[in-house]
């Protein structure tokens, strides 16, 4: 069995899940997730900033905006009155649950069940479209077997278990359709995998029922050699080893949540990244496979603070490192990056909630010197120590550009610089220009 994902974009309109419901109905078992349409996620998050805000009136302005569209989008996407009456009550009970925020505290917790409203739309209407147009379709809701343990990292005995019985509970049908993105959590309350996390859903999903392919199908004709929001002419890679794919996908390729690579690769099932607007481009092909010797592609992760911690007892003693570690640990702050001399040890985070508890504490152990609004670059490809010159051809790319940190030697797969966002167009394009102009 395969299981396909379908962006954003690839539902954002009517006539979008139209073209979706062609590319799935060819008579195969799978199973299906869907995103929000485009844009919905964002709104939700604009309401809750309005309950958060106690302005009701704004919050209920958007939800208004917001219904609005998708009153229209019903009546676009379906054409008997029966498949419409349904939806329009599925549309007003949605809506009218997020009205009901007004008379609530707000927090966390109802944030995030106003957010899973899109991913529930979405599939609500799609299921609507694909009985309207007779295909065997089942809608099998996340919140019955996706779920996170009190670390927010997948349960995955859980979900292999519920996701499994309740497939056996309905055979026969050739789509089942599901959310992306939305979960319970180890307190059974809705949450979710984190922005972008419906690839994270379809990839937790073919690993609990060992798909034969996990597609992600999105607006573009695969992964690129470089961020085609920051540099023209960039081309679709046809093929990734898991390895490369994971550290593109952490490090900033925008087309792949970042850890969904991984439950794919520990299963050993093939990733295919596909373009809704363009079904036969071949895409790319994510796998154990790896061109040798290639420098694949460039990505970049922004919001990125570095930390420098200098100290002369760090010099010939043991022990320092395990102490600056411990305490990003205690304060729960995952490291990206490191770079270590003899005299001091500089690390990068993405997670600031802590960083002046983080740097308190490290004072402790020495001079501490913080530097904000950096960006870390990534060059991914097969990069064993023995494939000579490529470090040069790398570093020489970028030597107009300051170069906080560099790390090199932690993986086959990766080199990566931090540095500031203010050159990180720069450092994208000078890249793109010496590693792939050939191409
Ligand atoms: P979806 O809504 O389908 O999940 P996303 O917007 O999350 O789609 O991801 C697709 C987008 O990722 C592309 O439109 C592109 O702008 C962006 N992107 C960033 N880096 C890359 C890359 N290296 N290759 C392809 N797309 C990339
Ligand atoms: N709808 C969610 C988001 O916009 C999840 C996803 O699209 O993958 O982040
Ligand atoms: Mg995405």
């Amino acid at each position: 069995m395969k299981v396909l994902k379908f962006g954003g974009t690839s539902v954002g309109s009517a006539q979008r899940m139209k073209n979706v419901a062609k590319l799935i109905c060819n008579g195969e078992k799978k199973i299906v997730v869907l995103s929000a349409m485009s844009g919905t996620t964002n709104s939700l998050l604009e309401i809750a900033d309005y309950f958060y805000k106690s302005n009701l009136d704004g919050a209920l302005e958007h939800i208004i905006t917001l219904e609005n569209k998708y009153r229209d989008v019903v009546e676009e996407l379906l054409t008997t009155e029966e498949k419409r009456q349904e939806a329009r009550s599925i549309l007003s009970s949605h809506f009218d649950y997020l009205r009901s925020f007004a008379k609530s505290v707000f927090t966390i917790f109802e944030e995030k069940a106003i957010v899973a409203q899109g991913e529930l739309l979405s599939t609500s209407l799609f299921q609507l479209y694909l009985e309207e147009i007779g295909e065997n379709s089942i809608l099998l809701p996340a919140l019955e077997f996706m779920r996170i343990d009190k670390n927010a990292e997948p349960d995955n005995a859980y979900i292999k278990q519920h996701l499994n019985d309740l497939l056996e509970a309905h055979p026969g049908h050739e789509i089942y359709l599901t959310q992306g993105f939305i979960c319970r959590n180890a307190y059974g309350e809705i949450d979710n995998l984190q922005r972008g996390g419906s690839d994270y859903t379809a990839s937790l999903i073919g690993a609990a029922v060992n798909a034969e392919e996990i597609q992600i199908w999105t607006d573009i004709d695969g992964m690129h050699n470089n961020d085609p929001r920051f540099v023209e002419g960039t081309k679709p890679i046809p093929m990734l080893h898991f390895e490369e794919a994971a550290e593109l996908a952490y490090f900033g390729a925008k087309i792949l949540h970042p850890t969904c690579i991984l439950p794919a690769k520990l299963a050993n099932i093939p990733v295919r990244l596909l373009n809704t607007m363009e079904p036969e481009a071949s895409g790319t092909l994510i796998s154990t496979r790896m061109n040798k010797g290639k420098i694949e592609a460039v990505a970049a992760k922004d919001g990125i603070t570095a930390i420098k911690i200098q100290s002369g007892r760090m010099l010939m003693a043991y022990g320092f490192l395990r102490k600056v570690f411990e305490i990003f640990e205690s304060y729960k702050t995952p490291i990206d990056m490191i770079t270590t001399s003899e005299v001091g040890v500089s690390v990068t985070i993405d997670n600031t909630k802590k960083l002046d508890e983080i740097v308190n504490d490290l004072k402790k152990l020495g001079t501490v010197t913080v530097d904000h609004d950096m960006v870390i670059i990534c060059v991914v490809g097969d990069l064993p120590f023995e494939n000579v010159g490529f470090q040069s051809k790398v570093v020489g790319a970028l030597k107009d550009i300051p170069l906080r940190m560099i790390s090199y030697g932690g993986s086959n797969y990766n080199i990566s610089f931090l540095i500031k966002a203010e050159d990180k167009k720069h450092a994208l394009n000078a890249l793109s220009q010496a590693l792939f102009s050939e191409e």
